[in-house]
């Protein structure tokens, strides 16, 4: 989708963006990264084997494991955990966004549907789509932000972005607590324990995840690591290199809750949901891993550090790309998830400058990877 890049707003954000972004980092996370990297491309090939690994974990957790292949497969599984009429409140997934899970639930399955990540309920309510991937409503002012939240919460306010804030809060506390699932993403999974990690800063994915009586976790099954150990160390580098290290909480899920305080016999759930599901989505990923150039995208850990390095995402913003996958990671991605064909015409976009392989913390050659999904347009 081609934006105006004449648009103000939207380039005044994307430099105050990327300008905080960029001076997140940390030093020591040096060390971490190399182990992730050297262990995220081990794990890519070998995921059949950390996919069958992962779903025996889990299971053990009482947790529900479903195998996605296709779009389609997701939805059917969703069809079956999900009732008609249910309220669903979303924390921010870019699987979720690469499937379309919100207008899904609310066209197909006619449920109450609400972003909780206060970015992806400002796109909700404005009806636009995500112009970075952690930072998704940044084009969008804050007049047009306050116009579409008063008329949804029927409330007056000021234009204080604090205030804004408190009304967003007050307004999603109510669906929390009627809501009858939860749906989160993952920015990682533990083969040896079947955990699901979450990293976050609102605190809106602790409460999707464990207030609503279904969580379900939908999620790429190249989010995989060996161990929790490994997961743990690809959400530091994951927030790191995104700009927001420490972040604020960083989930760790392994199973149904319990408790055995009553004559040590276990009950579960406890206070948690009665039921945890996870969606292990494959969604081209396995056709990508055959490709060997194709197959480095899949180490990514969606830093959006190649991003803030890239001249065309600056000038054109979310045009680089189609939503959620933008940028030069979104490139690779739309290969992935669409096919090298369709991905094309943005891989045309690229100047080569090199500069988002320089920076990926994954040490994937996203420049090399790019200028072979541009071949597609001579075939
Ligand atoms: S391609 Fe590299 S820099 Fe870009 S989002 Fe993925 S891991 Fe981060």
């Amino acid at each position: 989708m081609w934006r105006d890049i004449s648009d103000n707003i939207l380039r005044r954000s994307i430099e105050r963006v990327l300008n905080i972004l960029r001076s997140g980092y940390y030093d020591y996370i040096n060390e971490i990264t190399k182990v992730v990297r050297e262990v995220k491309r081990d794990v890519i090939e070998k995921l059949d084997s950390y996919v069958s690994t992962f779903i025996e974990s889990a299971s053990k957790r009482e947790i529900e494991v479903h195998l996605a292949e296709t779009r389609d497969d997701v939805y059917s599984i969703l069809r079956r955990i999900v009732s008609p009429g249910s309220l669903a409140v979303l924390s921010k997934s870019m699987v979720c966004e690469e499937l379309k899970i919100r207008k899904f639930l609310i066209n197909d399955v006619h449920c109450e549907v609400w972003e909780t990540d206060i970015g992806e309920l400002i796109l909700q309510i404005t009806d636009e789509v995500p112009s970075h991937i952690t930072a998704p409503s940044l084009h969008v002012s804050r007049d047009r932000i306050i116009e579409a939240l008063k008329k949804v919460t029927r409330e007056e306010f000021s234009s204080d972005p604090e205030e804004i804030v408190k009304v967003i809060r007050r307004f999603l506390r109510d669906k929390y607590v009627r809501a009858d699932v939860g749906i989160t993403g993952a920015n990682a999974l533990a083969a040896d324990t079947g955990s699901v990690l979450i990293v976050e800063n609102e605190g809106n994915a602790r409460l999707v995840s464990s207030l609503p009586r279904v969580h379900i976790v939908i999620t790429g099954v190249e989010k995989i690591m060996p161990t929790i150990l490994h997961a743990f160390l690809t959400c530091i580098v994951q927030c790191s290199y995104a700009g927001s290290f420490p972040s604020a909480y960083i989930n760790i899920i392994s199973g149904r809750s319990y408790t055995t305080d009553i004559e040590r016999i276990r009950v579960s759930p406890a206070q948690g949901p009665e039921r945890v599901h996870i969606v292990l989505v494959d969604n081209g990923r396995t056709r990508a891993r055959e490709d060997k150039t194709l197959k480095e995208a899949l180490t990514c850990v969606r830093c959006g550090r190649c991003l803030i390095h890239c001249p065309v995402y600056q000038s054109v913003g979310p045009g680089y790309g189609e939503p959620p996958y933008i940028g030069p990671m979104g490139v690779m991605w739309t290969a992935v998830t669409r096919g090298i064909d369709y991905a094309a015409k943005y891989a045309d976009m690229c100047l080569g400058c090199g500069n988002c392989s320089k920076n990926c913390p994954m040490g994937i050659d996203i420049r090399r990877v790019i200028a072979y999904i541009r071949r597609a347009l001579r075939q």
